[in-house]
């Protein structure tokens, strides 16, 4: 299971110096060397999806990550948490798409807290990457920052806590042209208790079994790298980074695809982007 945190966001005003999405790392000292190249991939594997910032003014250059590893729940059970620990507001934007216009919350630094007990078992198993990659997302502002309130307003408003229905543009467009052409909404996890609901697209409580909801490739929701439990081998959805577009970044593939192909009801046009470990 993972399992989301919500930390206490300090919301920056001081602009950056530097230009596109990066991620920064910085080691606990309890991540061994050995520990260390998967997260160097997983960050590259973001940087590489996820191109830039759909509005920036100010020239903010990426999220600063603090990576640990410390003893939590044994082996298996919990394998990480991660969130933000600060962002930077754009009040009342008008994204692509929006129909009024919206404040945007960007993550610019967090934390990954990943379990002891269980860190040598997901190498063994060749899902230590995968389980970085999962919190990293989560860093950046997947599940965390869906309809984050604070001081009285709503910051990237496409979720409801407890509706369990995403409603952000670009993601339900995926979701629509992969999975289900007739969704009014992506379903949210709802299970698995404070943290894992209402932070990841939904699957089968436990990872108990295939969701029967598969794309065009036949791949089953259930192994998607956003649901509440590692299922392997993982891969990433369109829907997952339509997600990132409506959280105001810039992502590959581009969002004029993911909105073209449900436009025209096809799941064909381009290529999906597919990680077996
Ligand atoms: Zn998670």
């Amino acid at each position: 299971m993972y399992k989301k945190v919500i930390l206490p966001i300090l919301i920056l005003s001081a602009a950056h110096a530097s230009a596109d999405f990066s991620i920064s790392l910085n080691f606990a000292s309890g991540v061994e060397e050995s520990y260390k190249s998967a997260f160097n991939d997983a960050a590259s594997f973001w940087e590489t999806q996820i191109t830039g910032y759909r509005f920036d003014d100010i020239n903010l250059q990426g999220i600063n990550i603090s990576a640990n590893v410390a003893t939590n729940d044994g082996v298996g059970g919990t394998l990480g948490s991660a969130g933000p620990t600060s962002g930077y507001v754009f009040n009342g934007i008008v994204l692509d798409g929006d129909a009024s216009p919206s404040d945007v919350l960007y993550s610019t630094a967090g934390s990954m807290t990943f379990d002891s007990a269980d860190v040598d078992n997901l190498i063994a198993a060749g899902s230590w990457e995968t389980v970085i990659r999962h919190e990293m997302a989560h860093v950046i502002g997947f599940g965390t920052l869906w309809g984050f309130e604070n001081g009285g307003t709503t910051y990237n408003d496409f979720y409801i806590n407890g509706s369990g229905q995403y409603t952000g543009t670009a993601g339900l467009a995926a979701y629509q042209a992969e999975f289900d052409s007739g969704a009014t909404y992506v379903p949210v996890e709802l299970g698995g208790g404070d943290g894992t609901a209402n932070g990841h697209w939904n699957e089968i409580d436990g990872g108990a079994g295939l969701t029967g909801i598969t794309d065009g490739s036949g791949n089953d929701m259930a192994n998607e790298l956003m649901t509440g439990w590692l299922n392997s081998p993982s891969y990433v959805s369109n829907t997952t980074l339509g997600q990132f577009y409506d959280m105001g970044y810039s992502v590959i593939p581009e969002p004029s695809s993911i909105l073209l192909v449900a436009l025209f009801g096809s799941v064909g046009f381009w290529i999906r982007r597919q990680f077996l470990i």
